[in-house]
């Protein structure tokens, strides 16, 4: 028997119509009720009883301020959303970060620790990044706010249901990360997400960044490895099985290191922090597992102040391979800015003009201009943000805390 479409049910309808007021207040805050019936073609007494059932949730609130045109004052509603909590966690090689914020986007949380990522199994990192996940959920409920989701970034590639089917520099194959994390938190009442570093790292920085609201931007992570997260003509770049931007995996040189995906000379070999601390730091090399390169990075940076003709050297050629990457991406994809993340930031006063030199020699048509690279305004934790920012978005597309 075929089916045709079917009527939406009444509850269904509410839902939309509720998430389209809530985010017509997130974008022009504050407003009145009559603008936000003018704007979205919703009658008045509609919004007026949405604008109630999202007052009752504690999604908006009213402020003092009214507007004072020609007949009664109208009262400005604003986004509420102070108790609600979305929190992200970024997994890297070196360190774990905890991010939380609310309705709002305001960040009521940021941790970061160290994490011997090589050296533990998955079941010992899932325990470690479950217990921060713990911590920061305890932290939000002792703060009276709900936890709407938690969503996990991870730097490989990870199915939609959440596991994460490769991460090399995690040492990691098929690891169902999401039950894992839903178990290990006690199989809390809110949705929890795994989602790649990169492609929730380009969210938080299209949305908080420098170039918040660009229709085309790239966002490159710069930590063990390199991630591309993409958004083009507005939309993030999601590819048919959720893997593209996998860039720290070109070839730049055949002959080159070997790399944790097992082929040689990467993008990610070269230009990873790792791959940068061997070639300025060779004295460090073998010290241990890794744990938080931070004080490493520092080091790198303080001899490239002093001038250090070795690190100078060294940055440059990392550079160049990096400008290398960013031009294919470039070529490819048009954006209107590259942003480089993660320890890229502190190294970017040099990485930056090799990087720019062979973007300018690769540019088909370099007199019509191109893309600018830019690094981060975000800290450490670009990954966490955007994994909290997706759980924004399902209560923006409909998803509302119950009453
Ligand atoms: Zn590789």
């Amino acid at each position: 028997m075929q089916r045709g479409p079917q009527p939406a049910d009444f509850a269904d309808v509410r839902a939309t119509n509720l998430a389209v007021v809530l985010r017509y207040v997130r974008g022009h805050a504050p407003c009145s009720r009559a603008e936000i019936a003018a704007a979205t073609g919703l009658n008045k007494a509609t919004v007026s009883s949405l604008v109630a059932d999202l007052i009752e949730r504690r999604l908006l609130r009213e402020t003092g301020l009214t507007e004072h045109r020609i007949g009664r004052p109208a009262t400005m509603l604003v986004l509420d959303g102070s108790p609600y909590a979305a929190i992200g966690i970024e997994v890297n090689a070196d360190y774990l970060t905890a991010v939380a914020i609310d309705l709002a986007g305001q960040q009521v949380l940021s941790w970061r620790r160290s994490f011997a990522g090589l050296a533990s199994s998955p079941a010992q990192a899932a325990t470690a990044i479950a217990a921060l996940g713990r911590r920061a959920v305890n932290r939000v409920l002792k703060e009276d706010r709900r936890v709407l989701g938690l969503t996990v970034g991870v730097p490989g590639l990870v199915s939609p249901d959440g596991v994460v089917i490769m991460a090399p520099n995690l040492g990691w194959r098929d690891v169902n990360l999401r039950d894992i994390v839903n178990r290990a938190l006690g199989e809390p009442g809110f949705p929890v997400a795994v989602d790649n570093d990169a492609n929730l790292a380009v969210l938080a920085e299209s949305r908080y960044g420098a170039f918040a609201g660009s229709q085309n931007l790239i966002y490159l992570t710069g930590e063990v490895g390199i991630g591309a997260g993409i958004i083009s003509d507005g939309r993030p770049l999601r590819g048919h099985r959720g893997f593209p931007g996998e860039i720290g995996h070109i070839t730049i040189d055949p002959q080159g290191p070997p790399c944790a995906c097992g082929r040689r000379g990467c993008l990610e070999a070269i230009a990873g922090i790792t791959a940068i601390i061997a070639r300025v730091l060779p004295e460090v090399a073998g010290d241990g597992d890794i744990t938080d390169l931070q004080p490493e990075v520092d080091e790198v940076v303080r001899r490239a102040r002093s001038n250090d003709p070795a690190a100078l050297h060294a940055l440059e050629e990392v550079g160049r391979a990096l400008g290398q990457g960013v031009s294919i991406l470039a070529n490819l994809l048009d954006p209107e800015v590259v942003v480089l993340g993660g320890y890229f930031v502190p190294l970017a006063p040099w990485l930056l003009p090799p990087v720019e030199a062979e973007l300018r020699a690769r540019r088909i048509g370099p007199e019509e201009g191109g893309a600018q690279v830019v690094a981060s305004i975000l800290d450490h934790g670009a990954a966490a943000t955007g994994g909290a920012a997706t759980v924004l978005d399902h209560v923006d597309a409909g998803r509302l805390p119950r009453l």
